[in-house]
C-alpha cells in the first residue's frame, strides 16, 4: 500500500468514526421518553451487536436518576464502546506509512478513538441529566410546555454535527472538526 492509498483509507476511517459517533449521540437524544427506545435506536444497537438493556431496567434507572430524555446511558455506553472497538481493529489493519505527517494523523485518530467514550458520555449526561436542584422545576416546566404548541425541547436536545462527516460538536471551543478537519 502506498502512502497515498493509506491516506485515503485514513480519511474514510475519520469520516466513519465521526458519522457513527454523531448518529449514536443524536439517535439516543431523539428519544423523548427517558430511558425509552425507538426503531432507529434498536437498529443501531443491533448493527453494532449491542445487547439492549431490559425495558424494566431502563425505566428504573431513568426514574432513579431523574433523566429528562434520551436512551439508556448504559446502552449508549455499550454502543460507543462497540464503535471504539470496531475502530481500533480498523486502525490496527493499517500498514505503517513512510510519511511522518501521515503517521501523526493515524496517531491522532487513535487518540480520538481512545477519548471517544468518555467525552461523548460526558456530553450526553450534561444534556439528559438534570442540573442539581433544578430537577423538580425542569420536570414541571417540561411537562407544562409539552402540552403547549411550539414545544422546542426536542430540537434543543440535539448536538450540532459536522457538515463534512456528521461528527458531534461537543466542545464549543473547537473551530474545526476533530474527526475530518472541516471548519465549523
Ligand atoms: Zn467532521
Amino acid at each position: 500500500m502506498t502512502d497515498g492509498e493509506i491516506l485515503s483509507v485514513v480519511i474514510e476511517l475519520e469520516k466513519w468514526l465521526g458519522r457513527n459517533t454523531g448518529k449514536a449521540l443524536n439517535t439516543a437524544l431523539a428519544i423523548e421518553e427517558p430511558g425509552g427506545s425507538s426503531p432507529q435506536w434498536v437498529d443501531l444497537l443491533s448493527h453494532f451487536k449491542v445487547k439492549p438493556v431490559s425495558e424494566e431496567e431502563r425505566f428504573r434507572t431513568a426514574k432513579i436518576t431523574g433523566m429528562q430524555r434520551g436512551a439508556s446511558p448504559e446502552e449508549l455506553t455499550d454502543l460507543l464502546a462497540a464503535i471504539t472497538k470496531s475502530m481500533r481493529s480498523k486502525i490496527k489493519k493499517l500498514p505503517w506509512p513512510d510519511d511522518n505527517a501521515l503517521s501523526l494523523r493515524i496517531d491522532r485518530l487513535r487518540s480520538l478513538t481512545d477519548r471517544l467514550l468518555d467525552e461523548n458520555m460526558a456530553a450526553y449526561r450534561k444534556i439528559v441529566f438534570p442540573k442539581k436542584g433544578m430537577f423538580a422545576h425542569a420536570k414541571e416546566a417540561a411537562e407544562k410546555s409539552r402540552n403547549e404548541p411550539g414545544w422546542k425541547a426536542s430540537s434543543e436536545a440535539f448536538v450540532n454535527c459536522c457538515r463534512g462527516c456528521g461528527a458531534p460538536r461537543i466542545n464549543p471551543s473547537h473551530l474545526d472538526c476533530e474527526y475530518c478537519g472541516e471548519h465549523f
